[in-house]
C-alpha cells in the first residue's frame, strides 16, 4: 500500500511526504496540489495554474516552472501553453462531461503512487 508518498511528477527528483501536500517541490517549483494530477491536460485547474502536461515542457525547457512573466509570455507566443480561449472552455466542458473520468483518474493515481519505489 501506498504511504502516500510520491515522486514529484515534473522534475521526478523531490518526493513528496504525503498526497495533495500543498508543498512546492524545491527543484522545479511544482506545487503538489490534487488538482493539477487530476485535470494533467487543462490549465488552471490547480494551484500551479498550468497543467501538468505543459508544466514538464516548460521543465524541460528551462530546468524549472517558475518562469518570468516574459518567459511565460514567449512560451504563450510559442504555441507551448494554453492561453485562456474557447477552444480551452470546450475541452475543459468535455472532460468534466466524460463519464467517470474523475475515478479512472483517481485509481490511476494511487495505482502508480503504490507502484513507486520506496525512497531510501
Ligand atoms: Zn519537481
Amino acid at each position: 500500500m501506498t504511504n502516500g508518498k510520491h515522486k514529484c511528477p515534473v522534475c521526478k527528483e523531490h518526493v513528496f511526504g504525503r498526497v495533495n501536500s500543498w508543498q512546492e517541490c524545491p527543484k522545479c517549483g511544482w506545487v503538489d496540489d490534487i488538482g493539477g494530477y487530476i485535470w494533467d491536460e487543462i490549465d488552471g485547474m490547480s494551484e500551479n495554474g498550468i497543467s501538468l502536461s505543459k508544466a514538464r515542457q516548460i521543465y524541460k525547457e528551462k530546468g524549472t516552472i517558475l518562469v518570468s512573466n516574459e518567459e511565460y509570455a514567449e512560451l504563450q507566443k510559442a504555441g507551448k501553453v494554453d492561453t485562456y480561449d474557447e477552444e480551452h472552455e470546450r475541452r475543459l466542458d468535455e472532460i468534466y462531461d466524460a463519464e467517470g473520468y474523475l475515478d479512472k483518474k483517481l485509481s490511476e493515481l494511487m495505482k502508480q503512487w503504490e507502484e513507486e519505489p520506496e525512497e531510501k
